[in-house]
């Protein structure tokens, strides 16, 4: 089996060898810049326990760079290169003007009580600050898979602690709580981006037809794997807002399968009840967890870790769309098998990129010291109002309270990230299928992404006089 640096790496080089970029060009953007890898104490108890953890720049084509920051047991080296890796090309993809990094602390945070948590993230900031390697204008770490806005509101209060001085100090860090500078809809932005870009790849009646499914979101069956962050705030806006049918989900305990639909609300309801999403009602259980990605559904969303579809399991998948909603949830092996037989892989750097898109609204919103919609909401509010009455009089006619209210109403923060985050999905997902369309010999929409972030990094590059 290959790792996933390795995996990542082989795609690059099957789109690389698309763009007709010089070698050294290439080699300069695959490399992984900065590794930093460090071991400190943490007293535990009455026990030190000396902590590894990682951080890893890849690029600093553009600065900040910009990542999440892991912690797993199974973090090492190899998968937080890749993972920094991804994030080089999910920026350029989408349009995010930093370079990649991302960060690992190997630790299972189940084990550890609060307090201790907070000790190791303090601690691990504590080093980052020593080596320069955080800073809202040098690298900027997010949550990821076992952190969440808490360890961010502890990473920023660390930084404050050293740096409080710093004017944009509040840019260190994002995924922070709204309350400690954070910005509304950043929890759901990773979820909601799958959302977006899924839906507007089912909009394409020609990729449909080749797939046998019809145009639209209503009433495909789908299958997510992981109902944390990502995976949960997907299944809800896939159900809420697309009328889609959630057919089967997995969680740490096991997997669950009802061919009429599973409401996400009440399997929260119930799991936050009993511990489980086994035993819901009218679902059933499945006896592996992993049973999820092999069942009959229209689209398939992993939205765990990486390495989950692979060559021992690929020709078990049924679905017509894979999603990955999860960073390398599908080996570069197996995503062959998959396109071979006609699959559409929507890859990770593009349909996850949601997180990190809102991630850079808020650290926007973070050096301009204010609220989106601050200014003008007011203004427009006004203006719409001047408008509707202008209606009125002309026409002779009272429009309801209701819809006044919904015609005049001026943007708040929330309105404005979810309209930036799905103009941002859909308008990259234009990219990559133009690109797809254009070269003939690209087969999948990964190479096409990949392609679209080769040309504008190698252009970073070249405008730089790096590579004159
Ligand atoms: N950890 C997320 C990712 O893998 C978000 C990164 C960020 O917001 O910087 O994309």
């Amino acid at each position: 089996m290959s790792n996933f640096l390795e995996s990542v790496n082989t795609n690059f080089d099957k789109a690389a060898a698309h763009t007709g970029l010089p070698e050294g060009l290439l080699n300069q953007i695959k490399a992984c810049n900065s590794v930093y890898q460090m071991n400190f104490p943490v007293k535990i108890g009455k026990e030190y326990k000396v902590i590894e953890a990682y951080r890893v720049q890849h690029s600093q084509h553009r600065l900040p760079t910009k990542g999440g920051i892991r912690f797993s047991q199974k973090v090492n080296q190899d998968e937080v290169m890749a993972l920094a890796t991804l994030m080089t090309y999910k920026c350029a993809i989408v349009d995010v003007p930093f370079g990649g990094a991302k960060g690992g602390v190997k630790i299972s945070p189940r084990e550890y009580t609060p307090a201790q948590l907070q000790k190791i993230t303090r601690r691990y900031t504590a080093e980052l600050i020593r080596k320069n390697f955080i800073g809202p204008g040098i690298d900027v770490p997010a949550p990821d898979y076992g952190t969440g806005a808490r360890e961010m509101a502890w990473i920023l209060d660390t930084y404050m602690q050293f740096k409080g001085g710093e004017i944009d100090a509040a840019g260190c860090v994002t995924g922070k709580p709204v309350t400690q500078h954070g910005i509304r809809g950043r929890g759901e932005a990773t979820g909601r981006g799958v959302y977006y870009g899924v839906r507007e790849a089912v909009s394409f009646k020609d990729d449909m037809d080749k797939l046998g499914l019809t145009t639209g979101l209503a009433g495909k069956t789908v299958a997510v794997q992981g109902l944390g962050n990502v995976g949960f705030h997907a299944a809800d806006i896939f159900q809420k807002e697309g009328d889609a049918i959630i057919v089967s989900v997995a969680e740490y305990e096991g997997a669950i399968y009802n061919e009429k639909g599973i409401d996400i609300d009440a399997l929260m309801k119930h799991r936050k009840k009993t511990g489980s999403i086994l035993d819901f009602p009218g679902a059933k259980n499945m006896k592996q967890r992993k049973q999820v990605l092999e069942v009959e559904c229209d689209i398939l969303i992993p939205a765990a870790l990486e390495n989950q579809i692979r060559i021992d399991n690929v020709d078990r998948v049924k679905a017509k769309i894979v999603a990955e909603a999860a960073n390398g949830p599908v080996t570069a092996e197996a995503a062959e098998k998959l396109i071979e037989r006609g699959v559409m892989v929507i890859p990770d750097m593009y349909i996850n990129a949601g997180g990190v898109t809102v991630s850079y609204f808020e650290w926007l919103k973070n050096l301009s010291h204010m609220r989106f919609g601050r200014m003008e909401k007011r203004f427009n509010h006004n203006t719409y109002m001047n408008l509707v009455g202008l209606v009125e009089r002309l026409t002779g006619k009272t429009i309801g309270a209701k819809e006044k209210d919904f015609l005049t109403r001026g943007a708040d923060e929330i309105d404005l990230v979810r309209s930036g985050l799905e103009e941002t999905m859909i308008s990259s997902y234009h990219q990559i299928r133009d690109i797809k369309k254009r070269k003939k010999k690209v087969t999948d929409l990964r190479t096409a992404a990949f392609i679209s972030a080769l040309n504008k990094i190698s252009s970073d590059y070249l405008a730089l006089g790096i590579f004159p």
